[in-house]
């Protein structure tokens, strides 16, 4: 079998690894701290993401790879290009780590998005806030997740109190979006453009962080064919392969049922019911598209609910271990420190029976 390089050792490198084990493939990983991917890994070099040589030559020892975050810097993704492919591309990396370049991007295919703009700092604001105005969200154009460097705003004088939330860096201002709910969609597109898509779940946020993830949802078919057609868009144009996730709101009745929310150039966290619910999940279809394989089905045969253990709820483990139709999903982290992601349990029903 070959071999598939991983930058990055979170839980998403680790779930690729063990996926990729079982189709028989070795997977080394690149990052600059060990964690959770190492544990299954054959080889983890661990090095600075700006150490380009040393990136080059972890490279040499694989014969493609991928990312599982997407802060990897483009110039480190570049120096491995230029050795192995690098699977998404790109493209995708470079657009998705910076928002408000991801909403220039998604905007510019006429895709639905809320009205956003961009704030370079504390003293420029103006213009933003003329234009998307309160009630809004201040989010820092780098590095953000699980709800970290954003600021909610509620009135016109509140941006530089927004920016000692979020610390003096670029931001966007987006409008504060009155969704009904929020989905996502798992799309796998394979090296011949090939692609399908996995059922949308309804994802449940608490303090900015998913909490649940739920097959079947009730979005609409008209609906969710939409939402099936603005993912295939965004990752044509990004000439994509892998596994993506899109992250939308859903509004409700009018010309725009669906605003996107953003996108992640990886396995998806509101993806990890596959693992359990589909004959082949997400992980498995992520490494099949970067290896140059054929996908595999999308179906879903059961019904589930997706629950992220964070913090302190992964002490639950054994009641959840004597769970009955429960799969437990632990990431062999050391610590639970509030707000960190620690396993997930992904719950069955039969197909169809409801929950
Ligand atoms: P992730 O961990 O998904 O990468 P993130 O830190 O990049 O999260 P977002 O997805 O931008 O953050 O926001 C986190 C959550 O905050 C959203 O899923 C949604 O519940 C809420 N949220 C974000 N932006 C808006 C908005 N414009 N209007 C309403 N709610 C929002
Ligand atoms: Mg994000
Ligand atoms: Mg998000």
């Amino acid at each position: 079998g070959s071999t598939i390089g991983i930058l990055g050792a979170g839980q998403l490198g680790r779930m690729l690894a063990a996926a990729a084990s079982q189709l028989g493939f070795k997977c080394r990983i690149y990052s600059d701290v060990p964690g959770p991917a190492s544990d299954v890994a054959v080889s983890t070099t661990i090095g600075a993401y700006e150490d380009l040589d040393k990136i080059a030559k972890f490279a040499a020892e694989t014969d493609v790879v991928t990312y599982e975050f997407e802060n990897v810097p483009v110039e480190a993704a570049a120096a491995v290009q230029r050795v192995r492919p690098v699977r998404p591309g790109l493209k995708a990396l470079e657009v998705a780590q910076d928002r408000l370049k991801e909403k220039q991007f998604v905007a510019s295919l006429g895709l639905p998005i809320a009205p956003f703009a961009a704030v370079a700092g504390p003293a420029d604001f103006a213009a933003a806030m003329a234009s998307v105005g309160v009630p809004s969200i201040l989010k820092t154009r780098r590095m953000g997740y699980d709800g970290k460097g954003q600021a909610w705003l509620r009135t016109d004088n509140c941006l530089p109190r927004g920016f000692e939330i979020i610390g003096e860096a670029p931001a966007t201002l987006e409008a504060l979006v009155r969704f009904k709910f929020e989905v996502s969609v798992l799309l796998v597109r394979s090296i011949d453009g090939e692609v399908r898509t996995y059922d949308i779940p309804q994802n449940h946020h608490d303090g900015g962080i998913l909490r649940t993830s739920t097959v079947p949802c009730v979005l609409p078919p008209a609906h969710q064919a939409r939402a099936r057609d603005i993912a295939g868009k965004i990752a044509e144009a990004l000439d994509y392969v892998g596994v993506i996730g899109v992250e939308m709101f859903y509004v409700g009745e009018g010309p725009e049922p669906l605003l996107i929310n953003e996108f992640a150039p990886r396995v998806h966290n509101s993806g990890h019911w596959t693992m359990d619910a589909c004959a082949v999940g997400q992980f498995e279809n992520h490494i099949r598209a970067v290896a140059g394989w054929p996908l595999g089905p999308t179906d879903r045969h059961s019904d589930c609910q997706m629950t992220n253990l964070i913090g302190d709820d992964v002490h639950a483990w054994p009641n959840l271990a004597a769970e009955a139709n429960a799969c437990l999903h632990l990431y062999g982290k050391h610590q639970a420190r509030p707000g960190r992601k620690m396993g997930h349990v992904n719950r069955l029903s039969p197909a169809g029976k409801g929950r």
